[in-house]
């Protein structure tokens, strides 16, 4: 069976052959860009030289790169354990023209190596294109694509942005068809959420750049950027429709089931599933040198840490499980990186740290939620105020109320959660200033306020972007 390693050196060495630098990942924090919390494709680390700002020695670039996407506009947090193809961390293969080559050889380039170096037939194949991109529609029905699987979308699904600026361009997606015994329709289609038709490639013709007022510009070059999911494309060629059937995902999967002794198949599937997953990309981060705090980053990292930590919880777990996981992952990945070995007992410690402190209130946040629900009428959203005590007393970050509801297809009042928060935030400022200290605390209310309070950064991290 072909292993995600062997996929991507396959498709790095292809690149190689067709001119282009093999260039390590960057790490998962983006450096000096703070419109953006993790580095979330392939590009992020080459946004200069699309712009022009930066200039190196090549014009053609090849990467495997670490992604993360749990907030701001690629946010997968919530797909994760619900759909075959999200994970928080991925790896993302891509190829990178920077005003060498466009369109008429980005195409070629990836039909050669999915339908050769990867001999997945052309039959699978549906691809889209911008609905005004008549060449990209061009060049798909040259190389061989029937018509009727070459979808023209008007959405900003064909319109690949990395955040709320940067450069960006329309793109043309490549999708294979999974078959009939998966749920899903084509792109476009009412049905195209399902997990049929899967999407393993992006390619973008990176041409314009968009700015904070809303205003965008056309690029002085014309560029390719694409990205391809490992993950999805190793689940295809092993012969899977799920990613978390592929050989990683599995062993983690395994490892998690051995920790909880709770059978990977059984009930508590889906928790198996967002363990693997968020072990992953809460270890990526640790390695990459964020720790958990109460604001920014960190904060991002605590929610997916007690994200996970719940979802043990809910297998039966009393004593914390996460940390004894970790030589799993380093097993599978540690040779890929490296740093990942090299920071195995920092990321098992602060594992272990979070998750003795976070079960002190975990059990008795999650008696309160149950308490309030059974007082409720049938499928009435919880209150903002009991959203908020369970934030406020026993640290459950927003979302993992959210989370712990939806499997029982039931919300939060978040207009009353942010109505509690801002009452708190209220009394606390009224409190401060009764203290005598009222010229300073002013001061530090005004520098709270713009910069972002720290419990507010956290919880909703497009707030949280904004204000990085
Ligand atoms: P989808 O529509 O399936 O959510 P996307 O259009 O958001 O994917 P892109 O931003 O185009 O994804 O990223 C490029 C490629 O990275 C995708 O074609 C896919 O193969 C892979 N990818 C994107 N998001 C994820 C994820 N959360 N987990 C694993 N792979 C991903
Ligand atoms: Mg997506
Ligand atoms: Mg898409
Ligand atoms: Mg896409």
């Amino acid at each position: 069976m072909v292993s995600l390693n062997d996929i991507r050196s396959t498709f790095l060495n292809y690149f190689e052959k067709q001119g282009h630098e093999v260039v390590p990942s960057s790490p998962l924090v983006p450096r000096n860009d703070p419109t953006l919390m993790f580095v979330n494709s392939g590009m992020v680390q080459f946004k200069n030289l699309f712009t022009g700002v930066e200039t190196r020695d090549y014009s053609r670039a090849t990467t495997s790169q670490k992604c993360v996407r749990a907030g701001g506009k690629h946010n997968d947090l919530d797909n994760v354990g619900y759909t075959a193809r999200h994970h928080t961390f991925f790896e993302m293969l891509g190829n990178f023209s920077f005003g060498d080559y466009f369109k008429a050889e980005a195409i070629p380039f990836a039909y050669e190596l999915i339908t050769r170096e990867f001999q997945i037939p052309s039959d699978r194949l549906y691809v889209t294109v911008y609905h005004t991109d008549d060449e990209a529609a061009q060049i798909w029905k040259k190389i061989g694509i029937p018509e009727d699987r070459i979808i023209r979308i008007a959405t900003s699904d064909n319109f690949w942005q990395m955040g709320p600026t940067g450069p960006c361009g329309p793109c043309t997606e490549i999708f294979y068809d999974h078959g009939p015994d998966v749920w899903g329709g084509p792109p476009g289609s009412p049905e195209e959420d399902g997990d049929r038709f899967i999407e393993i490639w992006n390619v973008v013709f990176m041409q314009n750049e968009q700015f904070e007022d809303g205003s965008m510009r056309a690029l002085d070059m014309q560029s390719i950027d694409t990205g391809m999911g490992l993950e999805r494309i190793g689940a295809l060629l092993q012969g899977k429709h799920d990613n978390y059937d592929t050989d990683l995902m599995r062993s983690l999967i395994e490892a998690s089931a051995d920790v909880t002794s709770a059978d990977p198949d059984g009930p508590g599937k889906m928790h198996h599933r967002v363990i693997a997953d968020h072990l992953r990309s809460t270890s990526f981060l640790i390695a990459d040198g964020v720790m958990p705090s109460n604001d920014g980053r960190g904060y991002v990292l605590r929610r997916i840490m007690r994200r996970a930590m719940r979802h043990a919880h809910m297998l039966g777990s009393a004593d914390p499980v996460m940390h004894r996981l970790v030589p799993a992952l380093v097993r599978q990945m540690g040779a890929a990186y490296p740093e990942l070995g090299r920071a195995q007992s920092l990321i098992e410690e602060t594992l272990l740290s979070e998750e003795t402190r976070f079960k002190q209130t975990l059990d008795r946040g999650l008696k309160l939620l149950d308490d309030e629900l059974a007082g409720l009428p049938e499928n009435a959203p919880l209150p903002g105020a009991a959203a908020f005590k369970l934030y406020d007393t026993y640290g459950f970050p927003l979302d993992l109320t959210q989370d712990a509801l939806r499997e029982k297809q039931r919300e939060v009042d978040v207009d009353g959660f942010d109505a509690a928060m801002a009452e708190q935030k209220a009394r606390a400022r009224a409190a401060w200033s009764g203290s005598g200290e009222a010229a300073d605390s002013a001061i530090w209310f005004d520098i709270s306020e713009r910069e972002g309070a720290t419990d507010f950064l956290g919880y909703d991290t497009e707030k949280a972007e904004g204000q990085l």
